[in-house]
């Protein structure tokens, strides 16, 4: 028996889980865009299978988030984290094991979404075997992210070819922003289809607490100044100049001013690294009094932490797009970000926020006490901020976007040609199968 209706996808992020848990290193972004993205095109009809690669043999096989959408996690290479920079040898092995389950699920693929370039490549491998559409998201572009680190992993040129290949062949790329589209026609290939999606945010979730209530919730008094950044620490994400910023500040000794820096760390690890080199910084700053590190903001305590700030700070060297942006925009938080990448679609400067040079401490000074010394204004831009996303960044209706480029593609595509079932293939058992939003 198999089914190989038009609207079964799959969306494949080989390293990024969408059942992971957020804010930690190698877990961002791009796992929060699968994640949601695959919910919203559930919502709206698809049957969404998101394919990752297994990292632990504790980890389930399958997690059931909705009841057309799924992570199944396929085992491809050592059962243990592996840095995606060395993750390209377990590829072969996860076409393999995707293909095996389509064969003892019964069904085919009409139409693959990667995301990152690795799954990219398991897309166009895959559709030398079957007939398939692709679609892509890059979420970073080593040709621009190269630009801005001094060392390049060995892996760099494999990385550059095949991003050129992918944008050069596939059926359609997605850019999150212009900027990213710009970027890809100047330094990947003027070759190959472009759309412009952004990328989402839950509208419902932030935006849904008052600063007031969550200042209660927070023990933050109502006269402090706040000032948040949240995300993986990863020097890329420039928390130094923030810090270095904040040092400045003219606000400092007049008034309550805080610096909450949310993100989770393990020690040993790159990102519990980073975060002893910040946390030094803050000391020798004397900044001990104004800083605090929660550690990783979970779901339900991050709509707080952005409503109670009176700015969110993004202080990326590099930013393909910057959830983290729209999340406080969405929650009416005005947003001090670096000029750089997706920011630059996303922060309307003077209007939803305020842009400032990459790596410029003076001018992240100067753009933050700007903001904490004017609320009202502040206030003003933060509402501009939600109305922005709110029209365009919802995750249905980046859901919706996706669902008519994917239908677009797919009646101009052949029907998938119906796979021989496989007597000697394994099914996944049920006891694999975890309950719903069940984190591994
Ligand atoms: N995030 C989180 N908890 C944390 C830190 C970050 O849930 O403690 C989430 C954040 O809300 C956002 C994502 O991680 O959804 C980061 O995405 P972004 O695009 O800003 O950066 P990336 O990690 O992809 O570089």
């Amino acid at each position: 028996m198999f089914a190989n209706e038009k609207n079964r996808i799959a969306l494949i992020s080989v390293c990024g889980d969408p059942a992971a848990e957020i804010g930690q290193e190698e877990a961002g972004g791009q796992n929060v865009y699968v994640l949601q993205a695959g919910l919203a095109l559930a919502r709206q009809g698809w049957l969404v299978d998101m394919f990752t690669r297994r990292i632990s043999p504790d980890q389930a096989s399958i997690v059931q988030h909705a009841p057309n959408c799924r992570t199944i996690r396929l085992t491809a290479g050592p059962e243990t984290f592996i840095g995606r920079d060395a993750a390209f040898g377990c590829l072969p092995e996860f076409v393999d094991q995707l293909q095996t389950f389509q064969k003892q699920q019964g069904i085919q693929y009409s139409l693959v979404h990667t995301n990152y370039w690795l799954s990219s490549w398991v897309g166009m491998e895959l559709k030398k075997r079957q007939p398939l559409v692709q679609v892509h998201t890059y979420h970073s572009l080593g040709a621009v992210k190269y630009r801005t680190v001094s060392d390049l992993p060995a892996i760099a040129s494999t990385r550059l070819a095949t991003e050129k290949r992918c944008l050069e062949t596939i059926d359609c790329v997605v850019a999150t922003s212009p900027q990213e589209e710009k970027h890809m026609r100047q330094l990947v290939s003027t070759k190959g289809a472009i759309e412009i999606v952004p990328c989402g945010t839950d509208i419902e979730r932030f935006g849904s607490v008052e600063r007031s209530q969550a200042r209660q919730i927070l023990g933050i008094p109502p006269e402090a100044k706040v000032v948040l950044y949240v995300g993986r620490f990863d020097k890329r994400k420039g928390i130094e100049t923030l810090v270095r910023a904040i040092a400045k500040s003219s606000l400092r000794g007049n008034a309550d001013l805080r610096l909450i820096i949310g993100g989770g760390y393990r020690l040993g690890y790159s990102d519990g690294m980073e975060c002893d080199r910040i946390k030094g910084i803050v000391k020798e700053l004397g900044l001990d009094g104004i800083a605090t590190f929660p550690g990783r903001l979970s779901p339900d305590k991050l709509p707080v932490y952005y409503a109670a700030a009176n700015v969110c700070v993004v202080p990326s060297h590099y930013e393909p797009f910057g959830l983290v942006a729209i999340e406080a925009m969405a929650s009416r938080t005005p947003v001090v970000a670096s000029k750089v990448g997706g920011l630059q679609f996303t922060v309307i400067s003077e209007v939803t926020g305020l842009l400032a040079p990459p790596k410029d401490e003076e001018a992240f000074c100067q753009a933050i006490d700007r903001l904490l010394s004017n609320p009202a204004w502040a206030d003003e831009l933060g509402q501009i901020g939600r109305q922005r996303v709110e029209i365009a960044m919802s995750w249905d209706s980046v859901a919706s976007r996706l669902g008519c480029l994917y239908n677009q593609l797919l009646v101009k595509a052949p029907m998938p040609v119906k796979a021989p079932a496989s007597a000697n293939v394994k099914r996944l058992t049920p006891d694999v199968v975890k309950a719903k939003g069940s984190v591994a």
